[in-house]
């Protein structure tokens, strides 16, 4: 029987996965993670603030695996050899495939900027989330017993999606991390460090004006123009773009969300990378493999308008499973592969649980209608990917409040 192995159950490998079961019996399927559940990635900045616990954005991968058609291997994956077409595991032995999907996600980009490693926090895994809320709670608690207000600064390095959302969710919390600290809520500062002059470059004014004014009005300080060059301990070392000083920004919490970049496993595995993405064929396989599909985070698609890959995105990434996985049926059935085409629907940020901006289409929405599309795009993907017992489970239906 012929062995289809899916590598990593995030967006992309579980949407394979959802449509290779429904064809599964004349083949196997056999599905590696890390961890025990699937996590809504898109939520994590919730966890690290702490507006939503952990629970709410993870569900179990058995929950969606049919045990008659797959096997769920927890484990590590090590290395891919694509000339063998094996897979080696930290714990296991290793796998023998005949197509092999890679949807092993992303990690954080510190582009090798000096301490950003050591001394800022990432936000990329469900424990990373985590660590972000325990490092800030035990801030707050530290300004009670020491009255140092770098307990009280929090900084967010990077104003892309990422930052943005995560500097909504922590206006959000601050009243609670105020009273934890046993102060006003103003007196806790939330910086946001950026090295463009601007942000949200695919935004018009409109949109855009949308998200500064309520950052301001919310009090955060946002520094455009100030590249990041090192991280010490507790301090951020930043360029001034207008004139090319050096600024130090002293704070406790320090959170990295300057861009990600595709699994490390991509480049260990001697596959043609940059940043852990692979430009893969128009059918979605790898240039030197086509029995290995390379999917969501892992992936580089030539978009031919912008002459650019696709931003990675959770949309994307959700189309890419559907489609490798009909390929691969396609050849297990002896028929020839098809184009993988993306047509982007649009992108919606939320800041905060009830507001939220961006495009649907051509359209630009803002406010809370947008707040409410972005928790339908939401439960859409859940849907997707886990089904109704998890929208019911995890849905986003506190449309307002
Ligand atoms: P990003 O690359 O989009 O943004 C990173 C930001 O960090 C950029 O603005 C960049 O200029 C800045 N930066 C980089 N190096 C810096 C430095 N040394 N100093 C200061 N600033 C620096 O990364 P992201 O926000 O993690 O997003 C990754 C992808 O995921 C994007 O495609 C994004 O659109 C997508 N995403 C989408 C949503 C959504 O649709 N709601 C949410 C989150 C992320």
């Amino acid at each position: 029987m012929k062995e289809v192995t899916i590598l990593g159950a995030g967006y992309a490998g579980l949407m394979a996965l959802k449509t290779l079961q429904k064809k599964a019996g004349d083949f196997h399927i056999t599905l590696v993670d890390q961890n025990d559940y699937h996590y809504e990635a898109t939520y994590l900045h919730e966890v690290a603030a702490g507006t939503q616990p952990k629970e709410k954005i993870c569900y179990p991968i058995k929950d969606v695996v049919n045990e008659k058609v797959t096997t769920f291997i927890q484990d590590r994956v090590e290395k891919i050899d694509a000339d063998k077409k094996e897979v080696t595991l930290k714990n296991g032995s290793p796998i023998h495939y005949d197509y092999l999907i890679v949807s092993l996600g992303f990690r954080s980009e510190t582009f090798g900027i000096e301490g950003a490693e050591e001394n800022a926090l990432e936000m990329v895994t469900i424990d990373s989330a985590n660590k972000i809320h325990e490092h800030i709670l035990a801030s707050m608690a530290k300004y009670k017993q020491t009255k140092d207000k770098k307990y009280l600064k929090l900084v967010v390095c990077g104003a892309g999606f990422t930052g943005i959302e995560l500097v909504g969710s922590l206006v959000e919390a601050r009243p609670r991390y105020a009273k934890l600290a046993g102060v006003d809520p103003k007196e806790i500062e939330i910086f946001c460090v950026e090295a463009a002059p601007t942000i949200l470059p695919m935004f018009n004014d409109d949109l855009t004006n949308y998200c500064l004014d309520h950052l301001a009005k919310w009090d955060v300080k946002l520094m455009t123009g100030k590249a990041i060059k090192a991280i010490k301990p507790e301090t951020v070392v930043y360029q001034d773009g207008k004139d090319e000083t050096m600024g130090e920004l002293e704070a406790a919490t320090i959170i990295w969300t300057t861009g990600v970049s595709g699994s490390t496993v991509i480049g260990e595995s001697g596959f043609e990378e940059r940043r852990g993405r692979v430009m893969v064929n128009a059918d979605l396989t790898d240039p030197n493999h086509n029995d290995v599909y390379l999917i969501g985070d892992v992936s580089a698609v030539m978009d031919k308008e912008s002459n650019r890959p696709y931003p990675t995105t959770a949309q994307i990434a959700l189309k890419m499973g559907t489609h490798a996985a009909k390929n691969v049926l396609n050849q297990l059935n002896g028929q020839a592969t098809q184009e993988f085409t993306f047509k982007s629907q649009g992108s919606v940020a939320s800041i905060g649980n009830t507001h939220a901006f961006g495009m649907v289409g051509n359209t630009g929405i803002k406010g809370y209608p947008a707040s409410f599309v972005k928790k339908m795009i939401e439960n859409k993907s859940l849907m997707e990917t886990g089904g109704f017992k998890e929208v019911f489970a995890k849905g986003r239906f506190d449309l307002y409040h």
